[in-house]
């Protein structure tokens, strides 16, 4: 895709510092990292969302994402935690409309968070819970 950050970075038309390539993945060093160790995880196919991905390039990203959790963690990158982040959709937060996943060190108070809304601190009723799931559960086969 013509217009893709990510899509020159793997034609190499932007720069990159790449932690990871093969035939299917890349993995770089984000430009504006939540945390030093900041990488995202990126298929090369131009596909917005992950759930246009087929069910191998999915784990193949995942696969790469646990690697580079290990080497961060074995590594002399400080971390008390690591976050895996993936924005899937622009209402979710998503920028860049080529999926990718990202995974960074965490420290107890780097300030990094989500935001919850008001009511989120009360617990839905079981039957809730149980409708909901049976929706999404229907749409799964
Ligand atoms: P998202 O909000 O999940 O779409 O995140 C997009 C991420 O891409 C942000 O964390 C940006 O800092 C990162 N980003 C944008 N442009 C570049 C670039 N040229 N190289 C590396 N990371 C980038
Ligand atoms: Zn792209």
């Amino acid at each position: 895709m013509t217009d893709c950050i990510f899509c020159k970075i793997i034609n190499r038309e932007l720069p990159a510092s790449i932690i990871h390539e093969d035939d299917h993945v890349i993995a770089f060093m984000d430009i504006q990292p939540v945390n030093p160790g900041h990488i995202l995880v990126v298929p090369k196919i131009h596909k917005e969302l992950i759930a246009e991905l087929d069910t191998d390039l999915t784990s193949r990203m995942f696969n790469i994402a646990a690697k580079i959790n290990l080497a961060i963690r074995k590594s002399p990158i400080q971390s008390e935690g690591i976050n895996y982040f993936l924005a899937d959709g622009e209402a979710a937060g998503q920028e860049v409309f080529h999926t990718h996943l990202h995974i960074f060190p965490r420290f107890r108070h780097d300030g990094f968070g989500l935001k919850f809304h008001e009511s989120y601190t009360q617990l839905p009723k079981r039957e809730e819970l149980d409708e909901i799931c049976g929706n999404i559960k229907l749409s799964m086969e």
